[in-house]
């Protein structure tokens, strides 16, 4: 594998340089106002980028899956109904943690290559009239198929049951790359991590709570320690954590919200869309389909490509590394070898996606399959021509 090259994974995602440096900084004392003026412009960073005026945010060294098991652990109970679509992989890991931890997950089983269905949750939650369910889960952006859902619709589906439970959204492969609005959508947990649309190495469970969720946590009861908002929370009066913070890490966001901010979240979100036009309109070219069923489903950040029948998509994966150092994302569960994921989110340029859709189509060709070297590229070139970058500012 070549440290030269992009990777083209979904997650982490390619490192800018200002935050490479950002993160790699002597020690400091973390219970300090020296550590708060790190910490404290962080969250206000992340709050923006949230969309939120108000949402408490808790910032965990960890990963996603840690901000899922904050979600849970700080506003639920055992046995507790939650309501869950699974249409991917990440949906599937949230619902599996929920069932570890003793909750009842009223599962809405939906096609792989589906966004979430509304109006399934909409008819349930009408029909819950004793009110069982405390929670509906939502991944906004499915990154094993490369797939996008409406939140403002789960929403619109709870409003219009009149339901009071609690909506938590996953936004691991959604927040700072496409539009997200923790307050329009009357979001009360927002879950992300440090190594997508941040642009960080791993590290960071990043999450944010309404005040309803904020609420919450006075009852809840399942067991919580590690991820204790009302600990973090007291820690952060104090300029410090309850342990020891990833300080570099945190450096490092701080930087990240500044630069997404300073770009402008629509700039950032308009971007995302371009380059992924520009990949979509390659696979088009290949003669290739997208595991996301219907245009209005397609995620700006990763494209999950199905293969021919009979073939394995493991294997561009696994060449791509092997022969030019390029890393693509394998298929996960249900369509593992049946797609291979072009990630295409975070610090990314026309000019580097160009690579990797070359990178792609050079692998296809070696292994066999009807692919015409350049197609791909040229219908992506013609895309970018056509629809300029706004300014090229390189994300460095
Ligand atoms: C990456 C990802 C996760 C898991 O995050 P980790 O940081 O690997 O724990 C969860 N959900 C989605 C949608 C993701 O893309």
């Amino acid at each position: 594998m070549s440290f030269q090259n992009p990777v083209f994974i979904p997650g982490p995602t390619n490192i800018p340089e200002s935050l490479r440096r950002a993160c790699d900084m002597p020690t400091i004392d973390h219970r300090s106002p020296l550590f708060g003026e790190i910490l404290h412009p962080a969250r206000a960073g992340v709050q923006k980028v949230l969309k939120s005026e108000s949402a408490e945010i808790f910032v965990f060294p960890s990963t996603g899956t840690g901000g899922w098991e904050t979600a849970l652990t700080n506003t639920l109970s055992p046995g507790d109904t939650v309501l869950a679509a699974r249409n991917g992989m990440f949906s599937h890991r949230w619902i599996d943690m929920c069932q570890r931890h003793g909750l009842t997950v009223e599962i809405v089983e939906t096609p792989w290559g589906e966004g979430l269905p509304a109006d399934r949750y909409a008819d349930i939650l009408k029909r819950d009239t004793n009110r069982t369910i405390k929670a509906v889960l939502a991944t906004h952006n499915e990154t094993a198929t490369g797939v996008r859902s409406d939140i403002a619709a789960v929403r619109r589906a709870l409003d219009d049951a009149g339901h009071p439970a609690l909506l938590f959204v996953d936004g691991v492969s959604s927040i700072a790359s496409m539009d997200f609005r923790f307050d329009e959508w009357g979001v009360d947990i927002a879950v992300t991590g440090s190594q997508k649309g941040f642009m960080l190495p791993p590290g960071l469970a990043i999450v944010g709570f309404s005040e309803k969720a904020m609420t919450a946590t006075r009852t809840a009861t399942l067991p919580r320690t590690f991820f204790d908002v009302h600990d973090m929370a007291k820690g952060y009066a104090n300029n410090a954590y309850p342990y020891t913070p990833a300080v570099g890490l945190l450096n490092g966001l701080n930087q990240a919200c500044a630069m997404l901010l300073a770009e402008g979240l629509d700039n950032v979100f308009a971007r995302h869309h371009r380059i992924a036009e520009g990949v979509r309109a390659a696979v088009a070219a290949w003669g290739l389909e997208l595991c996301a069923v219907s245009p209005d489903v397609h995620s700006d950040t990763v494209s999950a490509i199905r293969t021919p029948e009979g073939f394995n998509a493991n294997d561009i994966v696994a060449h791509a590394a092997q022969t030019y150092g390029v890393a693509f994302g394998v298929g996960l569960g249900e369509v593992a070898g049946k797609v291979f994921r072009i990630g295409h989110l975070g610090s990314l340029t026309d000019v580097m996606i160009l690579s990797g859709i070359a990178t792609a189509e050079m692998c296809m060709a070696d292994l066999g399959l009807d692919i015409e070297l350049g197609s791909g590229v040229a219908a992506a070139q013609d895309h970018y021509r056509a629809n300029p970058a706004a300014a090229h500012k390189a994300a460095a």
